[in-house]
C-alpha cells in the first residue's frame, strides 16, 4: 500500500518514527531534525481523520527502563510539532487501553521500545559465545514476536517512517508488519523519499560518479568502500581513516589514529582501485595537532611524515584543493564522515571545504546526497544543508542501502 492512497479516515494508525532526538543535559533538544523529518506523515494520519500512535525508541538503554531515555521528555515537543495535544504511554507494553480510548485526531506517544529487551530481539546476560546461547536466542526471539503483536493490537494500520533504524530487523521496524495484511501497512513520507534518493544514486548514475568517505575508522566502512570501488569513478577517502593509508605506505603517523590491523586491507584497497580504474583520492598533507584539544597548537604537515607526538586532525590546504576538484566536475556525488575533527572548530577546514564543493557542484547540476550523522551534523554546522540535493536521516541504513542490500525495514513492507 502506497501512504498517498490509503485513508486512514477513523483508523488507528501505529507510525514507527526515528525520535532519537540529541538531548542535551538538562533534556531539551538540541536538534529536531528527526521529529520535524515525520510530520509530513503524522500530519496525513491526522488530517485524513485517523488517530495516531506513535513509537520509537531512544538511545541505548539496552532492553532497561532508564529515565534517561524516556520519551516523556519530548512528549511537548512532538506535540508543539504537530500543534496538537500528544497523549503519553509510560509502558508501550501495556498500552491497550490508552489505544483503544483515542478518538480521531488524538495522538498517543509510547514510551521508549528499547526499555524492553524483546524490540532489539537479543538475549540479554548472555555472550555469543556462553553454552546456551542458542536457546536463549530462540527464547528471545519468540518473546519478540509477541511484543511485536502487542504493539500490532492497538492498531488497525502500520507505517514505518524510521529510515534510520531500518537495516534492524527489530519489533517494531520489521517483525510487527506480519501481524498486518498488505492493504493495511505502508512506508511513510520520508522512507519513501529516502529510498528514492538511493534509487536516484544506485539507478541513473550520472558520470562522473564521486564518493567521499570519511570518519574515524577504515574497518566500520570497508562494506561500503569494496562495494562502492565497483560503482565509482572517484573515491575520496579521507577523516581518520588517512592515516592508516599513510602507515600503510610506509609513512609515519605520529600519534594520529591508525588502525595497525588494518595496514594490508589498506593497500588491498588501493590495488583494488587500481585494478577497477579507480581514483583513489587519499589526503597528501594534514593539520596537525599537539594534542586532542581545539586549541592544541598545530602545524601543516605531510601525511607520510608527522613528527613524533603530533597528530593529523584534519586535511591540508594542499589535500582539500585536491579534494576540490575532483568533487567539483562530479554529476553524482555520495558524502559520509567528516575529513577532521569538525567537532573542533579549528579543525573544520577539511569538511567545509568538502560541503562547498559539493554545493558547487550541485549549483551546477550534480545529484548530491549527503547521510550519516556526521556529515549531515557537519553540512548544517556550515548552513548548506538547503543546498545539496539531499540530506540523508540514515547513517547505517543509508549505507547499507548503498550496499545494495534489502532493509528489513523495508521488505517487511514491500516484501
Ligand atoms: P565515524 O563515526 O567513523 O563516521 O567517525 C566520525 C568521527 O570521526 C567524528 O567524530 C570525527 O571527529 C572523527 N574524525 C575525523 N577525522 C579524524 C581524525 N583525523 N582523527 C580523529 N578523529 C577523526
Amino acid at each position: 500500500m502506497n501512504i498517498d492512497n490509503y485513508n486512514f479516515n477513523g483508523k488507528k494508525a501505529i507510525v514507527r518514527v526515528d525520535f532519537n532526538v540529541p538531548l542535551d543535559e538538562n533534556g531539551n533538544i538540541t536538534d529536531d531534525t528527526r521529529i520535524r523529518g515525520a510530520l509530513p506523515t503524522l500530519e496525513k494520519i491526522l488530517k485524513d481523520g485517523g488517530s495516531l500512535i506513535i513509537m520509537s525508541h531512544m538511545g541505548k538503554p539496552k532492553g532497561k527502563v532508564n529515565p534517561k531515555f524516556s520519551l516523556g521528555q519530548i512528549k511537548d515537543a512532538v506535540a508543539k510539532a504537530l500543534g496538537t495535544d500528544v497523549k503519553f504511554a509510560p509502558d508501550c507494553a501495556n498500552a491497550a487501553e490508552a489505544a483503544a480510548n483515542l478518538k480521531p485526531g488524538e495522538v498517543l506517544l509510547l514510551e521508549n521500545l528499547r526499555f524492553y529487551p524483546e524490540e532489539e530481539g537479543k538475549p540479554v546476560g548472555i555472550e555469543k559465545t556462553d553454552a546456551g546461547y542458542e536457546d536463549a536466542k530462540k527464547e528471545m526471539k519468540a518473546r519478540q514476536k509477541d511484543f511485536a503483536k502487542t504493539l500490532a493490537s492497538y492498531a488497525d494500520v502500520y507505517v514505518n517512517d524510521a529510515f534510520g533504524t531500518a537495516h534492524r530487523k527489530h519489533a517494531s521496524t520489521a517483525v510487527i508488519a506480519d501481524s498486518f495484511d498488505a492493504d493495511n501497512k505502508m512506508l511513510g513520507y520520508l522512507m519513501e523519499k529516502e529510498v528514492q534518493a538511493v534509487d536516484n544514486i544506485l539507478s541513473d548514475i550520472k558520470r562522473p560518479f564521486t564518493a567521499i568517505m570519511g570518519g574515524s575508522k577504515v574497518s566500520t566502512k570497508i562494506g561500503i568502500i569494496e562495494n562502492l570501488m565497483d560503482k565509482v569513478d572517484n573515491l575520496i577517502l579521507c577523516g581518520g581513516m588517512t592515516y592508516t593509508f599513510a602507515k600503510a605506505q610506509g609513512g609515519k603517523v605520529g600519534l594520529s589514529i591508525c588502525e595497525d590491523d588494518k595496514l594490508d586491507l589498506a593497500l588491498d584497497i588501493i590495488r583494488k582501485a587500481k585494478e577497477k580504474g579507480v581514483n583513489l583520492v587519499l589526503g597528501t598533507d594534514c593539520v596537525a595537532a599537539d594534542a586532542f584539544s581545539n586549541d592544541a597548537n598545530t602545524q601543516v604537515v605531510s601525511c607520510m611524515e608527522i613528527p613524533d607526538g603530533w597528530e593529523g586532525l584534519d586535511a591540508g590546504p594542499e589535500t582539500r584543493k585536491a579534494f576540490q576538484d575532483v568533487i567539483k566536475t562530479a554529476k553524482t556525488i555520495l558524502w559520509n564522515g567528516p575529513a577532521g575533527v569538525f567537532e573542533f572548530d579549528n579543525f573544520t577546514a577539511g569538511s567545509r571545504a568538502i560541503a562547498e564543493a559539493i554545493v558547487e557542484a550541485t549549483d551546477n547540476g550534480a545529484f548530491s546526497l549527503v547521510g550519516g550523522g556526521d556529515s549531515v551534523a557537519c553540512v548544517n554546522k556550515f548552513g548548506l544543508a538547503d543546498q545539496v540535493s539531499y540530506v540523508s536521516t540514515g547513517g547505517g541504513a543509508l549505507l547499507e542501502a548503498i550496499e545494495g542490500k534489502v532493509l528489513p525495514g523495508v521488505a517487511a513492507i514491500k516484501g
